[in-house]
């Protein structure tokens, strides 16, 4: 589960890690390290909650799920002619192809 004190835990961790590798590390690569952990931690994080969405029902490219789910068929629609709710192609009470989404 991806909370709010797991990234504090991984943010301590990092910091300690790029803290050691202060100590190992000459000046220049030690910080280097240390920058490239503090990047790639929340990286990595954001990549393992990206692919726990996928598998909820989203395509995994962002704003590209919310697209994904008309052509999934889930998406409802109001017809304009009638108001009547339905999914899929047409209206199945007068069967007019005008409608609009209902979110
Ligand atoms: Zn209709």
């Amino acid at each position: 589960m991806f909370t709010f004190k797991t990234y504090i835990i991984f943010l301590l961790a990092s910091l300690a890690v790029s803290i050691g590798l202060q100590m190992i590390l000459p000046f220049p690569f030690g910080l280097g390290a240390a920058l490239v952990i503090f990047i790639a931690f929340p990286l990595l994080l954001r990549r393992r909650y990206a692919s726990r969405m996928r598998g909820y029902g989203g395509t995994g490219f962002g704003g590209g799920g919310f697209l994904g789910l008309g052509q999934g068929g889930s998406l409802k629609f109001v017809c304009l002619v009638c108001s009547h709710r339905f999914k899929g192609g047409e209206c199945p009470r007068c069967g007019s192809k005008m409608k609009r989404a209902d979110f």
